[in-house]
């Protein structure tokens, strides 16, 4: 019988000896001590004192767990428990000193959930059975087992740990019951987005302002100035938790965001971009949901792009580059704008979000004074403001955009807002009064119908996750990067990654992706739902061979995303064979 009592006598024969002992106690080890009862599993066993830590999991029973039905029923407040749960977890390993050793020795970690509610591997729940994956650091002095230490850390702590966090009884009930009700609000109010004709959410009372650059948390309350909607946008929407929430409403269509610098645009930009995820209770933008399909649109120069049709922005380029399937290895900024947009449309996007900060002005607008300079043979670019109205009235693709640098658009606005000292007003009426007394004098330059696109069909050879003697080699760095095979993947400019446990769930789906589907035949549009239905039917384990505990829910736009910033992807549409560029 393995018990507690078994492993640590295992535990006290290995005094001493090599660190690779260790690996004897790889395996599944039953605790039960009258209070607390659970399975501990101990998967991998590091290598040596100063790799990566070993990974461990703690299953408790539904009746030891003891949660309520009603914390774990639905997806959404079941979603919002394991993220409560990991932060519980994460900060009772906080409390614990390091014990003495080399390396990693004692070291007790488990993914640190951020401000948004995502899937994660670390903490699961099914029918109340709850699993936490974690990793400990094996104690060892150079690189000889320490065993009373380990006895310490596996035997006394880790129990400690899971009886003190992973119960019901020792949670907080009711700060339980705040989480799961605002992300179940939450993804209502998203819900709720479609039939009310509105693209985003931005409920009275949030706070939008983030506690830094580099900190997700809130603004601290002294400093940040709560939400208020203008009457015009105000709408009311149904929660279930706490009925009718009242705040701005983003009617579908092409809205402005304008106003002075550092009143407040980006800041508001932000929170809508990040409204595709559900926030912990607290962060203030529990309240601001926006079209789940929304995708950021930014210029990022120096990106690859691989047979994207930019035709509708793009004309003639000099060498006549072919812009219908457009390659290259160093975009600029107006071209790598354009393929950012028609890979978000691929995806199924609806919801556009441009900030004037991170995009490129001559994608974005040309005025009368610049058409009458350069002539129109002379300059490929189609700009945006050109494009937008032709988006939402013949593929119902809606654009929020930040630009308080131009009025050229108001003439193509369906609304306009003013933020100014952090506090929204509908200018609209006023945008569009000056827009008929002052003509612009432009030439509408986007004439032509937008083109239809057409399927884009990745070649399994130019996905290669080979390395050296690995067959596969993939590893993530941090929320920005992704090494696969020799490649190495930027994403530093998707700014809807938000963890970067995400991060690490994309790099396997992307290895999932070359093992299962990729077959040369299927486009990335059914690559993509593929994914999303074997990850939707059977939770992010199955991108992995064995069970890990640091991976995050991603959305198919990041993935695409990744997919599309491969340097050796190379792909074919049914109107191009590869090779002829
Ligand atoms: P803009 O894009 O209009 O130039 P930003 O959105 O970048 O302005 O905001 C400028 C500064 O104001 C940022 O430091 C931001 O944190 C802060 N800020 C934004 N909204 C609020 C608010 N509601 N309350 C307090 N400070 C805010
Ligand atoms: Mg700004």
């Amino acid at each position: 019988m393995n018990n507690r009592h078994t492993l640590r006598k295992r535990l006290l024969r290995l005094e001493g000896r090599g660190f690779k002992s260790y690996s004897e106690i790889c395996g599944d080890w039953e605790f039960d001590d009258g209070d607390i009862r659970f399975r501990f599993i101990i998967d991998h066993v590091q290598a040596d004192p100063f790799a990566e830590p070993s990974h461990v999991r703690a299953i408790l029973p539904a009746e030891v767990a003891g949660f309520p039905t009603r914390s774990w029923k639905t997806a959404h407040r079941r979603r919002a428990l394991c993220t409560w749960l990991a932060r519980r977890f994460f900060d009772a390993c906080q409390s614990r000193a390091r014990s003495r050793g080399s390396g990693k020795s004692g070291v007790v970690d488990i993914d640190r959930p951020g401000q948004q509610i995502l899937d994660r591997t670390c903490m699961l729940i099914r029918e109340g059975v709850v699993e936490a994956r974690f990793r400990v650091g094996l104690p060892a002095s150079g690189r000889r087992i320490l065993s009373a230490e380990a006895v310490h850390l596996l035997c006394d702590f880790v129990p400690e740990l899971v009886s003190r966090s992973l119960r019901f009884h020792a949670n907080d009930a009711q700060a339980i019951d705040t989480v799961c009700n605002a992300c179940e609000d939450a993804v209502h109010l998203r819900q709720q987005l479609h039939a009310r004709g509105l693209v985003a959410f931005i409920g009275d009372g949030s706070v939008l302002p983030r506690h830094s650059g580099e900190d997700d948390r809130p603004m601290l309350d002294d400093n940040a100035v709560p939400f208020v909607s203008p009457k015009e946008l105000r709408v009311e929407l149904e929660t279930p938790n706490a009925s009718s929430v009242s705040g701005m409403g983003i009617p579908r269509g092409v809205t402005v965001i304008v106003g002075g610098g550092f009143h407040g645009k980006s800041t508001l930009l932000d929170a809508v971009e990040k409204g595709v995820y559900d926030h912990l209770s607290g962060d203030g933008r529990e309240r601001v949901v926006s079209d789940a399909s929304a995708v950021k649109i930014r210029a990022e120069d120096g990106r690859r792009t691989e047979g994207v049709d930019v035709s509708d922005f793009i004309g003639d380029l000099p060498m006549r580059k072919d812009t219908r399937f457009f390659c290259t290895d160093d975009a600029s900024g107006s071209t790598s704008q354009a393929a950012n947009i028609v890979e978000a449309m691929e995806t199924g996007c609806q919801l556009l979000l441009i900030d004037e900060d991170t995009a490129a002005t001559n994608f974005m607008i040309r005025d009368a004074r610049m058409q009458q300079l350069i002539a129109r043979e002379h300059e490929p670019i189609t700009p945006l403001v050109d494009r937008v109205r032709q988006l939402y009235e013949e593929r119902d693709i809606s654009t929020l955009l930040v630009m308080g640098g131009s009025g050229d658009y108001f003439d193509v606005a369906d609304n306009v807002i003013a933020m100014g000292n952090y506090r929204p007003t509908d200018v609209t009426a006023e945008a569009h009064c000056i827009a008929r007394k002052n003509v612009n004098g432009r030439e509408p330059e986007g004439v032509t119908p937008l083109s239809t696109s057409v399927p884009r069909v990745p070649l399994p050879a130019s996905i290669d996750c080979r390395r050296g003697r690995r067959e596969v080699s993939v590893k993530a760095r941090g929320r920005t990067r992704i090494e696969i095979g020799h490649e190495s993947i930027d994403l530093s400019a998707v700014d809807q990654l938000v963890d970067d446990g995400q991060t690490r769930a994309i790099a396997a789906a992307l290895v999932y992706l070359r093992q299962h589907y990729l077959d040369g035949k299927s486009d990335i549009v059914t690559l993509l739902d593929q994914i999303s239905a074997d990850v939707e039917a059977e939770g992010l384990d199955v991108l992995s061979p064995f069970p890990t505990g640091d991976c995050a829910g991603f959305r198919r736009h990041e993935l695409a995303c990744a997919l599309n910033r491969l340097r050796t992807l190379q792909l074919r549409t049914h109107n191009q064979q590869p090779g002829l560029r």
